[in-house]
């Protein structure tokens, strides 16, 4: 026999797998073992075991040192599907899968094993071995003592890391009868998309399929967009369902994490919750994978390979043949098209969504509309949201018309005036604030366009509530981002101010007001997801306002009153916004009509990059044929000092696509006279 091996190597120059003779230790589908590879020894995980190799059996080398803990061969197989369908390579794919380093920490245990009548003992030994069983701790001597005397065993035990949680109060509740429609449709098994505007009872029937799918012996998944801004959700799984849900997510220090990839591996926790890469939870028997605000564009990750957590639920599921439940109040236009739907249409508590009037911007010189400041002075609690962070957008000459721009990126800097700093919002590149031109020496510096925290120095200033900020430049610390949703929960009065960030899950039933401003500033984005985030931002506040007795309302402030994202938004109208949306893209060949995928092509220098664009897109128009069309190469932006061009596939024959780029992209990767260059694959691009 022999192991077939990919070596953990992050290169696209090689790829295996690569026959190794077995090691002494066992080995399966999955283990993680120690190869020679070249003049180096490299981990490597075995793909598959085979009888014969093609290589003379006289030039295999031995694997060696197999790890304690290995992969589940459902896991390499799903991360070797990872890599074809995302054109990345098996090694990096299988990165994502590894067990977390670490080991068990073990205290010791003692416990009492003989018969106690007739010892003579005293007060002090009476009280020791009552207490037990339990850790050693201090009275370790005195219980050698004992154990000496046939009395006490003592042991080495595992001890768990739990990661600190606070689950939320558990509460019973006779299911609607939407609900009840909702759980039987699921409960027949498939996959459902679970609409409902938020309060309408979605995570009630997540928890209820999910007590199901554990009757009836199966494990599950629950994917939640950043744990930070989503605590509730992870809070109620605990509650109902206590030590048997396994919390994921990279704010865990390295022993919980390994306990509880454990505690899942092992089936002593069968639920596992967390981010994106929760998806690769080590679940056996999974039957229920729930992605909660499946709109969230966190379920993408940003490294190779690019995957999309949303889409590497569905074939795991499929593969599983487990139920799948996407929920959401705000539906991305694929989902609703691809899944049959379940409605959740009203509050549980039936209290109307809050009202949304929308503010017409143009003209208008000041960063609040008259009647936004009048609503937030007489608002106790409320949300303000702006989506840019900073000062202001970028600074001018107003003599020269300079642009203050970062020295890698081609991209205007943007001012920190507390730092005294304009910086790179893309590479963090950062420089003191211009007291003059560098170019024409003028003393005239313009700053144009509002942030977060400029709107927070304006309004601490005319409001008498605290107001606090959450965007990246508050977030700092892992606990910075609850702490300050902490307080201003608790506080009496106070705003919200912040990016994106402030409109996720939270539920404060005692905000009464939720403001939008310069809603178009998503709306802006060169993009064909524009119009889908700014639907569901909006939509996403307003579901934050008004969820106490008290009711409340919705300001949206835009310069293009009229959009249709905006309009939807302001009626609560998703149904109408998917419909319209469905009917654009058809009419543009974009998803769900069509698949996109994107290569970027950089190197520090223009000409290979040029080369290697112009290399690939070719390629790729060569293996493809009429139902693929290939936009580009165009130029992109500056960034981290790198010049970069992107080629774009849109194509309604998948599979052969995203097989034509691999292929392309592979090659151009090995090609001598293009080595510089670095390509980035990006299938479903968000
Ligand atoms: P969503 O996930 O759609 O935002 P939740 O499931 O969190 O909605 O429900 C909102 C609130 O209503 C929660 O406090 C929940 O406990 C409660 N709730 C859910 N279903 C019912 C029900 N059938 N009867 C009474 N209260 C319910
Ligand atoms: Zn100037
Ligand atoms: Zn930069």
């Amino acid at each position: 026999m022999i192991a077939r091996v990919e070596p953990l190597l992050t290169t696209r120059k090689l790829s295996g797998p690569f026959d190794y003779l077995l090691p002494e230790q066992p080995v399966r589908v999955g283990s993680v073992v120690r190869v020679p590879f070249g003049r180096q020894a490299l981990d490597g995980v075995v793909v598959d075991l085979a009888d014969r190799s093609e290589v003379p059996v006289e030039k295999l080398v031995r694997a060696s040192a197999v790890r304690e803990d290995g992969v589940p061969a459902e896991l390499v197989r799903l991360a070797l599907w990872m890599a074809a369908e995302y054109c990345s390579t098996p090694a990096r794919a299988l990165s994502l899968v590894l067990p977390p380093r670490g080991r068990e920490r073990t205290v010791l245990w003692a416990a009492r094993s003989g018969e106690v009548d007739g010892e003579r003992l005293t007060d002090r030994q009476r009280a020791l071995l009552d207490r037990l069983p339990g850790p050693a701790g201090d009275d370790l001597p005195a219980l050698r003592r004992l154990e000496a005397r046939g009395l006490v065993a003592i042991g080495p035990r595992a001890r768990r890391r739990a990661p600190r949680t606070d689950p939320a109060a558990d509460r019973e509740v006779t299911l609607t009868a939407e609900q009840e429609t909702a759980l039987s449709a699921v409960r027949a098994g498939g996959s459902h998309l679970l609409h409902g505007i938020t309060g309408s009872g979605k995570t009630e029937v997540y928890l209820r399929a999910c007590a199901e799918a554990l009757e009836r012996g199966k494990g599950v998944i629950v994917l939640v967009p950043e744990i930070a801004l989503t605590p509730q959700t992870v809070g109620r799984f605990q509650a109902r369902f206590g030590d048997t849900v396994a919390l994921l997510h990279s704010a865990l220090g390295e022993g919980e994490r390994y306990d509880e990839w454990r505690r899942l591996r092992e089936g002593r926790a069968r639920i596992a919750v967390g981010p994106r890469s929760a998806v690769f939870a080590p679940v056996p028997d999974l039957g229920l994978v729930v992605i909660d605000e499946e709109h969230d564009a966190s379920f993408k990750h940003e490294g190779d390979p690019r995957y999309d957590a949303r889409h590497v639920a569905a074939e795991r599921a499929r593969r599983a043949g487990a139920t799948l439940i996407a929920g959401s109040a705000t539906p991305r236009p694929e989902t609703w098209r691809s899944l049959p739907r379940l409605t959740l249409s009203s509050r549980v508590d039936a209290r109307p969504l809050p009202p949304v009037r929308v503010l017409d911007m143009r003209g208008t010189q000041s960063p609040l509309h008259p009647l936004t400041r009048r609503a937030l002075a007489a608002a106790r609690k409320s949300i303000v949201l702006l989506n840019r962070r900073g000062w202001s957008n970028f600074l001018t000459c107003r003599t020269c018309g300079k642009v203050w721009e970062c020295p890698s990126c081609d991209v205007a800097l943007v001012l920190h005036r507390a730092e005294g700093a304009i910086a790179c919002h893309h590479c963090g590149h950062r420089e003191r604030v211009p007291d003059r031109c560098g170019a024409c020496g003028s003393l005239a510096v313009a700053r144009h366009g509002v942030g977060t925290e400029r709107i927070e120095a304006e309004l601490a200033e005319t409001l008498d509530v605290p107001v606090f900020r959450l965007d990246a430049d508050t977030a700092g610390t892992k606990d910075a981002v609850p702490e300050l949703l902490t307080r201003f929960h608790t506080a009496p009065a106070g705003l919200l101010l912040g990016t994106q960030m402030v409109a996720k899950g939270h539920d404060f039933p005692d905000v009464t007001l939720g403001v939008v401003l310069d809603a178009d500033s998503t709306l802006r984005f060169p993009d064909f997801r524009a119009e889908e985030r700014t639907f569901a931002l909006v939509a996403q506040l307003a579901g934050r306002a008004g969820r106490g007795p008290e009711g409340g309302r919705v300001l949206v402030q835009t310069a293009s009153p009229d959009a249709p994202a905006i309009e939807a938004a302001a009626e609560h109208d998703a149904e109408g916004f998917v419909a319209g949306e469905l009917e654009r893209r058809r009419a543009l060949r974009y998803p769900p009509f069509a698949d996109l995928v994107r290569i970027v092509c950089s190197a520090s220098a223009a000409e290979p990059v040029r080369a290697a664009a112009a290399r690939v897109a070719e390629a790729i128009a060569g293996a493809t044929g009429e139902a693929t069309e290939i936009l580009g190469p165009a130029p992109l932006f500056r960034l981290r000092g790198r010049e970069r061009r992107q080629v774009v596939v849109k194509t309604t024959e998948r599979a052969a696509a995203i097989r034509a780029t691999g292929a392309a992209v592979e090659r151009a990767a090995r090609d001598r006279g293009l080595r510089d260059v670095a390509f980035s694959v990006d299938v479903d691009p968000q």
